[in-house]
């Protein structure tokens, strides 16, 4: 590797010695071609930063392009979602398309295939053609209707195009060879009858071009240089050349099909027919749910796009597949929420705090950093009072050595405020703490400057004023599968489902939560990320989102 080519990916590679050889700068154009039938997930993300970002590196426009050739599964709904998703990430394309947009012209180069002799109708059903296709190493057996005239071929097509025949009834499919290594050039179908309604053209066509007739004949209409997909489709590749050749002369640049891996994430499925099945059968409440992969799931979990960036950019560009742990995915969002996350203190788990010694009535205003990583993000007002919440599990009565939160008889601080020191508790009659007594230290006020305030003490705390408390709905999410792999087995995937994805709490918050903005990520200080729920609208009620934990509770201890 030359120190040019370093820290380049293989796919800018083949773009830059192309450019060094018979590609001209304003030649290369790229496309990102969803099929409508479902949301984006975090796979797509990858091809989305990978076509786009090589808009925007080599300054080439980049088609939006909907494959569209199956009426049955698409709607517009998949089509607005898709382009929202893509513009959330901070991308724009150049042209939006669709492949139906071409279902004229295909038709038009299907008719020239049959002229050419290399096009026929098969009048056979799909088992039949199914049992003829061979295997890798036998050859299939043609079809007793592969050596038709080409009139009848021509007037058989024309009438499956005019509705004259039922669905089922024939397909036009390729003369390339029935006994060709590459099974997918054992002449593939082109078309097949469909009576369904189209979520563009309605009810104008009832013949439907095949993904692999349409893919490469779409990059050449609209001019793509490089046409990126998945390793899948490497067999593919014959196919997408044997077709353009086939329509030869045609002028100008031929595309050119260039495969990466796909990213396949642990403790995830990334299948948009697998995540259907997932809302179908109730575990989620829809393609948003927060513990869904899909960019509207992730996107309501309080992802970033800063974060799903950078974490395809780490997990490169590669030809060999692999499974990029979703630690990675998690440790992205962490990292960027750390830069940008406005703190504010949010009990959980709360038990009553009593300071005897602090005045009663009184709140005191004190200051606390919005973000100590961004001091420009300025500060908040916190009240203080004698009467606080902090979590149950920050006090012990009867504590170790080695536990640094609260107990009786040592000192702790709370943070942006005072050092206290446990005094008493008060139990219910089952024996149950359900108060904790403390006095404080007047002299001990954070940032201060005195020496009280200085003293080290071990622990320091959250907490929120009795009285000022905001109370809050807290979703808590986690991982959907408790498997790393969980579609990867024998098993069906839906057995590996965490039981433990999702849990509901009331807690407290201080009054700053109240400016939070729907979708804006703030950092519950010593608990993690969250992010307020559209649903608030809805019910009325700040609901918060649990986007990750400020840890790794997975990876191995
Ligand atoms: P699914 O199996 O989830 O339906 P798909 O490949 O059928 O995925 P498309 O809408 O056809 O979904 O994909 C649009 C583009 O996104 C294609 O170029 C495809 O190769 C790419 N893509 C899909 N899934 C992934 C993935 N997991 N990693 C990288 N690219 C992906
Ligand atoms: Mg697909």
């Amino acid at each position: 590797m030359s120190d040019a080519t370093k820290g380049m990916n293989f796919i800018e590679q083949i773009i830059d010695e192309d450019l060094a050889s018979n590609y001209k700068q304003n030649q290369l154009r790229f496309r990102f071609p969803p099929e409508p039938n479902g949301y984006l997930h975090i796979g797509h993300v990858k091809a989305i930063c990978l076509n786009f970002g090589l808009g925007v590196k080599y300054k080439a426009p980049v088609n939006l392009r909907f494959d569209d050739t199956n009426p049955v599964k698409e709607e517009t709904v998949y089509v607005e979602g898709i382009m929202n998703d893509i513009q959330w990430l901070g991308f724009q394309w150049d042209k939006v398309v669709y492949a139906s947009d071409y279902f004229d012209q295909l038709y038009r180069w299907a008719l020239y295939l049959i002229e050419k002799g290399v096009a026929y109708v098969d009048s056979q059903d799909s088992a039949s053609i199914a049992a003829q296709k061979g295997t890798p190493t036998q050859p299939g057996t043609e079809s007793p209707y592969r050596n038709r005239s080409i009139k009848e071929n021509r007037t058989l097509f024309e009438a499956m195009k005019a509705g004259e025949h039922k669905q089922g009834s024939h397909v036009l499919r390729a003369k390339i060879d029935m006994s060709a290594p590459n099974m997918l050039l054992r002449d593939p179908i082109m078309y097949r009858i469909l009576f369904e309604a189209h979520h563009r053209t309605g009810d104008r066509w009832c013949i439907y071009p095949m993904y692999d007739w349409t893919h490469g004949e779409s990059d050449y209409i609209e001019k793509i240089s490089h046409s990126l997909c998945t390793l899948e489709f490497k067999p593919h590749r014959e196919l997408y050349d044997w077709f353009l050749s086939a329509l030869s002369p045609l002028k100008g640049l031929r595309p050119k099909q260039r495969e990466f891996s796909r990213l396949n994430l642990s403790y995830t499925v990334t299948s948009k027919r697998k995540l259907a099945q997932l809302i179908d059968k109730g575990h989620v409440s829809g393609w948003d749910d927060p513990r869904m992969p899909t960019i509207a799931g992730l996107r309501r979990r309080g992802y970033t796009p800063k974060a799903l960036q950078q974490f395809v950019t780490t997990a490169g560009i590669s030809k060999r597949e692999n499974i990029i742990d979703v630690g990675l995915l998690e440790f992205c969002v962490r990292e960027d929420l750390n830069k940008s996350a406005a703190r504010v203190f949010s009990v959980l788990d709360p038990i009553k705090l009593t300071i005897e010694n602090f005045p009663d009535n009184q709140t005191e205003t004190l200051i606390g950093q919005l973000n100590p990583e961004d001091p420009a993000a300025g500060t908040r007002e916190i009240p203080f009072s004698k009467h606080l919440y902090i979590e149950q599990d920050d006090f012990k009565e009867n504590a170790n050595r080695k536990f640094f939160r609260l107990t009786l008889g040592k000192e702790v601080r709370l943070k942006n405020a005072y050092i206290i020191k446990g005094e008493s508790v008060v139990k219910d009659n089952m024996g149950d703490i359900v108060e904790i007594i403390c006095s404080y230290d007047p002299d001990s006020k954070s940032g201060s400057g005195s020496e009280a305030s200085q003293r080290k003490v071990k622990g320091t705390l959250h907490w929120v004023s009795q009285k000022e408390a905001v109370p809050i709905l807290v979703r808590n999410y986690d991982r959907l599968f408790a498997h790393p792999s969980p579609d990867k087995g024998e098993e069906d995937f839906l057995n590996h489902l965490n039981p433990d994805s999702f849990s509901e709490a009331k807690a407290f918050a201080e009054p700053h939560i109240r400016t939070t903005v729907v979708g804006e990520p703030c950092q519950f200080q010593r608990k993690g990320y969250y992010v307020l729920d559209p649903d608030s609208e809805k019910y009325g009620q700040l609901i918060f989102n649990k986007t990750v934990g400020l840890r790794d509770n997975w990876s191995k201890p």
